[in-house]
């Protein structure tokens, strides 16, 4: 199978890379010459982006704490249990007992809607990002 043009899912930059294919497993990552973003680089992250897909190690569902032990669960069940529990924080704490941090693997419209969420739902203006961790 010929390499596979895709896009860096690590970070905004938005690099352009080729996967790696043989056998039906990505064994690799290699930048694209031409792209303006990457111009034939990628960094650490993006080397070495192919070797998370087949990890064991890897999370593929929801989980959640039961009776002490993370359990698998739905995603309609993750997202209520979050939502309840959000929900129970705001009401018992007000703002202040909530931040949130979005991420550098989201769009720039999916972090807009994240500090919309955060500041008109949870009613907090705790709103940071991760690359100021
Ligand atoms: S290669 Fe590095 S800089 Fe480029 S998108 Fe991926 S994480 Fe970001």
């Amino acid at each position: 199978m010929p390499d596979v043009l895709t896009t860096c899912c690590y970070c905004g930059c938005g690099c352009a890379l080729y996967l790696t294919v043989r056998d039906s497993r990505v064994v690799g990552a290699a930048p694209s010459r031409n792209h303006p973003i990457s111009r034939n680089n990628l960094c650490v992250k993006g080397w070495h982006i192919h070797e998370f897909i087949h990890s064991p190690a890897r999370l593929t569902e929801p989980l959640l704490r039961k009776n002490g032990e993370l359990t698998p669960v739905s995603w309609d069940e993750a997202l209520d249990a979050t939502a309840t529990a959000l929900a129970r924080i705001r009401d018992r704490d007000g703002g202040r007992g909530l931040g949130v941090l979005a991420s550098a693997k989201c769009t720039n419209e999916e972090n807009y809607l994240l500090q919309k969420l955060t500041r008109a739902v949870l009613k907090t203006n705790n709103i940071d990002h991760c690359a100021r961790l």
